[in-house]
């Protein structure tokens, strides 16, 4: 998923600047004192109170090292995500490894926050960027916000390679290929995937993994709700291409909870 809107916000670096109402973007005391890490481009975990708790760090690091193989995947001091040696690696995905090590390199920040337990966002989403300019320095950067939440990936039902097909590893790389290489979802009924998904399932692949059918989720009613109301669950549909034994896999969760993607 990826947000469509756009707008500019100065990095001003002093005090002055900061006492301006800048539109509704907060600036806390942790995003000053690391402003001069703000000008570095790559994924990292974010400056405000939004940045993911250690524990969901590693739930994300567990799932990007065993995608991309690579052993010394880690987030450094700083919170930045960081490969010292991309030349070693076991097994996974080379498509995994590319779009990561892009997006490590990238011009552009990628700031990941927590948004667990709310409505707007189902699994993760790229929101739109803020861009930042020091007047002292004259250095500038767009930063993409990445936000998860993590509770919607605990809510998914379907068989075991299903689900590990959708895990937050997964996701977050959708997102990762909108903000690097500009991929975008499906546009037309022409076209139920989407280029970017259609990447993801060449990691997919490359792990062995069933691949998307489709981008966006169908809808479904499952009879009456313990409140009396309709009860309606989301439905993605994966598919193994194997030619020995193709099989198919439906991935569902509560709509009204997790929402669409
Ligand atoms: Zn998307």
């Amino acid at each position: 998923m990826r947000v469509r809107r756009s707008f500019l916000f100065v990095w001003c670096g002093l005090s002055t600047w900061l006492s301006l109402a800048l539109w509704s973007f907060a600036v806390t005391e942790t995003e000053m004192a690391a402003s001069s890490l703000r000008y570095r481009g790559g994924v990292h975990n974010a400056f405000s109170k939004r940045a993911l708790k250690p524990k969901q760090l590693q739930t994300l690091l567990k799932s990007l090292r065993a995608h991309s193989g690579w052993p010394q995947l880690d987030f450094d001091a700083d919170g930045f995500l960081v490969c010292p040696d991309e030349a070693q690696f076991n097994s996974g995905s080379a498509a995994a490894r590319k779009l990561l090590s892009a997006a490590m390199d990238a011009p552009m920040a990628f700031d990941l926050e927590s948004h667990t337990n709310t409505a707007n966002v189902a699994f993760a989403r790229l929101d739109v960027p803020a861009h930042f300019r020091s007047m002292a320095s004259g250095r500038q950067i767009n930063v993409y916000p990445v936000q998860f939440d993590f509770a919607d990936f605990a809510a998914l039902r379907g068989e075991t390679e299903v689900v590990a097909a959708f895990d937050i590893g997964l996701v977050f790389m959708h997102e990762l290929a909108h903000g690097v290489w500009s991929l975008r979802d499906a546009l037309s009924d022409a076209d139920a995937l989407g280029e970017c998904e259609r990447y993801i399932n060449q990691i997919r692949r490359e792990l062995n993994l069933p691949e998307r059918q489709h981008y966006a989720a169908r809808t479904r009613s499952s009879g009456v709700s313990v409140a009396g109301g309709v009860a309606h669950y989301a439905e993605l549909l994966f598919r193994r291409n194997d030619a020995r034994k193709p099989a198919h896999y439906y991935l569902q969760w509560d709509a009204q909870r997790v929402g669409r993607t």
